[in-house]
């Protein structure tokens, strides 16, 4: 979301006339867009935008904004931390921030905007000015979860829903113009409603409109070649999700469905709304909606949650075994402000949950070890999104392609010297697993030499490379 929110910012800005600077000490505006869902994101921010003083000093033109959940968490509040900040800025305000900068250069005072859309709720779309391989859709905002943990219904506010039609309008633009996969982006993104699809198939409140959005979607983009989303929550995998898995070939054959925990102690106190035993048993129908050709699964977990018992942890770690994640981001619990989960104190230790985070993380390596290993052999599509970094296989006249298979795995693949073959879906073989990607041969290599005479390739990029993004804890 946050690296979808920094491409619409880019874009705003260049609408109003901003270039791109080549680095920080040429720069007439910074922005950081920031995350607050773990406390140590937001120390990180703090400890940037500390260092840029010197460079404020030295340039006082220099204008710097914080946008995103910090902004909107601290709002204020923040000007009053840092001095030397020029604009605080929430993710509802994107498109106001060219007049915002405007006001804070002709005013000289600092400002915090932080007003959450509600009335008339805005979604930026893509500029389409040059597609990428993967484009990301925003369908929905907010959350009206109330994850005890989470800080994300107050900084984000609560579910508004983009309209059918235009989402359909921002795809079709999309793959027009070359996107070959689209990321359905939302908080909880298959709560989608919409008042002008036909209401859900049964009156179960978990069934949403999301897999109408999904049929529609396929149906009118037939040259689409990959649709997912993120994030999931797992109360709406419904059977009719479930169905739109089965039905729709241009589906990923790969869901990330975050759990946080493996324990009905913990998932009740996190106020998830689901078990440990619904959560198994729509995984494993969703595992297994196209048969043989089975989907993967991978997810988020939290150790150290309050009260979370060394039994509690077995639990998480047995859940991550019985359904086999691919991969999974684990994250020790920190305290958010204004979150429910406060009032339960913090009373796992720092060294317990340290140790949870290594237990954990090294199960999931070596899951996922196995699972790559497993797939040897194998045959299946990499969507290539460019010039991969590594030259491992090094083998003259040829360059390795990094992509991504139909389940999402990273994939390296050997493509003739002169060509460049982004964008391209090519059917593979797996014929090697690293620690973290496999390697790849086109099943038939003539399947360049079609997309040179194409003349496809040259026109699509890859995502706006983002400075300084911060890693998750995870393999
Ligand atoms: S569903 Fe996700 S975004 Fe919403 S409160 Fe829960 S963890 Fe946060």
């Amino acid at each position: 979301m946050n690296a979808h929110d920094s491409e619409r910012m880019a874009e705003v800005l260049v609408g109003a006339g901003w270039e791109e600077a080549s680095g920080l000490e040429s720069a007439d505006l910074i922005v950081f867009n920031t995350c607050s869902v773990r406390e140590k994101a937001e120390q990180k921010l703090l400890s940037e935008v500390g260092k840029l003083k010197p460079l404020k000093e030295k340039n006082p033109k220099l204008l710097i904004a914080v946008a995103g959940c910090v902004a909107q968490q601290e709002g204020h509040k923040l000007l009053e931390r840092v001095a030397h900040l020029d604009l605080v800025l929430g993710p509802d305000n994107v498109p106001e921030l060219p007049a915002l900068l405007d006001d804070v250069e002709r005013g000289g005072i600092a400002l915090a905007r932080t007003e959450f859309d509600l009335e008339h709720p805005k979604f930026l779309a893509a500029s389409g000015a040059s597609a990428s391989v993967t484009a990301y859709v925003t369908t929905m905002k907010g959350c009206d979860e109330r994850c005890s943990f989470c800080i994300v219904p107050t900084t984000r506010g609560p579910e508004r829903y983009r309209a059918t039609e235009e989402i359909l309008d921002e795809v079709g633009r999309l793959v027009a113009a070359g996107t070959r996969e689209i990321l359905l982006l939302g908080q909880t993104v298959d709560s989608f409603r919409d008042p002008a699809l036909p209401p859900p198939a049964s009156d179960d409140p978990d069934e949403s409109q999301f897999p109408e959005l999904l049929r529609r979607i396929a149906a009118a983009n037939p040259s689409l070649r990959r649709l997912r989303y993120t994030s999931p929550h797992p109360r709406h995998l419904t059977p009719s999700l479930i169905a739109a898995h089965a039905d729709l070939d241009v589906l990923a054959r790969h869901v990330h469905m975050p759990v946080q925990s493996g324990s009905n102690r913990v998932l009740r106190r996190m106020i998830r709304r689901y078990t440990r035993e619904e959560y198994l048993a729509r995984v494993r129908l969703l595992q297994n909606a196209r048969g043989a050709e089975r989907i993967t699964v991978s997810t988020d977990l939290i150790v150290g949650f309050p009260g979370e018992t060394d039994d509690d942890f077995a639990q998480t770690l047995s859940l991550v075994e019985e359904v086999g994640f691919t991969s999974l981001y684990a994250f020790k619990y920190s305290q958010r402000p204004g979150t429910p989960s406060l009032k339960l104190g913090d009373d796992v230790t720092e060294a317990q949950k340290s140790e949870r985070l290594s237990k954990l993380l090294a199960l999931a390596d070596s899951l996922g070890k196995a699972h790559l290993k497993s797939l040897v052999g194998t045959e299946t599509t990499v969507l290539l999104e460019g010039p991969s970094k590594s030259d491992r296989r090094g083998i003259a006249g040829q360059k390795l392609f990094q992509g991504r298979t139909e389940r999402a795995e990273i994939a390296h693949v050997l493509v003739p010297d002169h060509v460049d073959a982004t964008g391209l879906l090519v059917p593979v073989r797996i014929v090697a697993a690293n620690n973290h990607s496999l390697d790849a041969d086109a099943l038939d290599p003539r399947i360049f030499l079609e997309h040179v005479s194409a003349g496809l390739g040259r026109t699509l990029r890859r995502r706006l490379p983002m400075l300084g993004a911060t890693e998750g804890e995870s393999p």
